[in-house]
């Protein structure tokens, strides 16, 4: 589950990691008051105005002003609450801004002393360990850095039975060319960064940039944090974080009738039972040269109520221009799972615009495939999985 930027930094700083500080606003007027208020926190007049979207980028999308009295304040929250905020990392109509955060401004201008480092925590999956990312050339611009000069990104990785070691931490503090006060504070953050992953069970945290202050504070000015979804039963206030405006609205209502739905690009909707299968039945997709509409794994009851709700949801994409039904009965008799397409093929009636092509396989594959062959409905059936894949293609063409 991704959170935003100001609930990602609440979980760093409950861990005594240091953070920019600020309030979440909905509105210019409550915009005005944050600044108010944390002018009395900090002293620092200026503050930065930061769009609240699940998306990075938001700094190049005009998503991230500089406010430096409150009458800007009011001006920039105002705009940027409601706008459709386009970053590099959302679709083309962008992001409906809701809230903003208002944060104390942390950059003293002109400042020559002042760096950004960029830090992420994560599961190496190669290696089954965690492992600290980071680098001096933090700021909006990291993804260039990894691809043009690799180099100058380093790794830690960090056994799971003793946790991060000391000498890690001042490895890191040294790789990034820090000494004096700013090294020892960031081996505090590092530190500080790396309890908090652990605790918080989360699966990402991305932190850019890090900022290293001309004064040698060491502090996170952002924050992209994933949770676990299998973790959350053990953190009740996190799972309250969620912010379903920031969700694929498809994805949500799949979630609440229990389909495990992911949207994707392409024009071929998948309906699979079990993941394994929905992976290869993707895989074969493009193999035979088309584009998976989506993941679905309807799970392993997949009777007529289940096929019928997954239809709906397939359908609601309007990209879909084939759907291919992939079943292997293995707890499920495929009679019945082609029972289930043909009564909810009848109950959607004109919903279906596309073509169908069905596999089944598995116990009563025969029955299934006679009943699909004379329901004398527009479902074409295939028996083996790659005949259905060139199926879908020759629907297309
Ligand atoms: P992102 O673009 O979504 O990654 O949002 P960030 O939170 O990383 O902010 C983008 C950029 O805004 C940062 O890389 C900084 O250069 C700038 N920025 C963030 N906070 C401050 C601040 O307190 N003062 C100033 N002057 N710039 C800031
Ligand atoms: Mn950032």
């Amino acid at each position: 589950m991704n959170i935003h930027e100001y609930q990602g930094k609440e979980i760093l700083n409950s861990f005594g990691v240091r953070i920019q500080r600020g309030i979440v606003a909905h509105n210019a007027t409550e915009a005005v008051n944050a600044a108010k208020e944390l002018t009395e926190q900090t002293g620092t007049g200026w503050h930065v105005i930061k769009a609240q979207v699940h998306a990075g980028g938001r700094g190049k999308g005009g998503g991230v002003k500089l406010a430096k009295n409150l009458k800007e304040v009011e001006e920039i929250a105002g705009d940027i609450i409601g706008m459709n905020l386009v970053t590099p990392q959302t679709s083309a109509e962008g992001k409906k801004v809701h809230q903003v955060l208002v944060a104390e401004d942390v950059y003293y201008p002109g400042d020559s002393e002042t760096s950004e480092i960029y830090m992420s925590v994560l599961l190496n999956r190669a290696t089954g360990r965690n492992m600290i990312m980071y680098s001096t050339e933090g700021g909006v611009d990291i993804e260039s850095v990894a691809e043009k000069t690799p180099h100058l990104i380093f790794n830690e990785e960090i056994d799971p039975t003793v946790g991060l070691l000391p000498f890690q931490a001042r490895r890191i503090a040294f790789n990034l060319g820090l000494s004096g006060t700013a090294f020892k504070e960031m081996v505090k953050f590092v530190t500080a960064l790396y309890t908090a992953f652990e605790k918080s069970d989360s699966s990402l945290f991305e932190i850019n940039p890090v900022l290293k202050t001309s004064d040698d504070k060491i502090l996170a000015v952002d924050a992209k944090v994933t949770l676990d979804d299998n973790a959350l039963f053990r953190h009740k206030d996190y799972a309250e974080m969620r912010d379903i405006r920031e969700e694929n609205p498809t994805e949500v209502e799949a979630k609440e009738v229990g389909l495990n739905y992911v949207d994707l690009d392409g024009n071929v909707g998948c309906m699979v039972n079990g993941a394994g299968l929905a992976m290869a039945t993707m895989d074969l997709i493009k193999q035979a040269g088309g584009e998976p509409a989506n993941f679905l794994d309807v799970g392993g009851t997949a009777d007529a109520k289940r096929v019928e709700e997954a239809f709906r949801i397939i359908l609601k994409d309007e990209k879909v221009e084939a759907i291919l039904v992939n079943i292997f009965g293995g707890i499920v008799r495929c009679d019945r799972v082609a029972q289930g397409i043909v009564d909810a093929y009848k109950n959607l009636g004109d919903k279906i615009n596309v073509p169908i092509i069905v596999r089944l396989q598995g116990t009563n594959a025969d029955i299934a495939k006679e009943l699909i062959d004379n329901s004398g409905l527009k479902i074409h059936s295939a028996v083996e999985f790659q005949e259905a894949a060139d199926k879908v293609q020759e629907v297309l063409s």
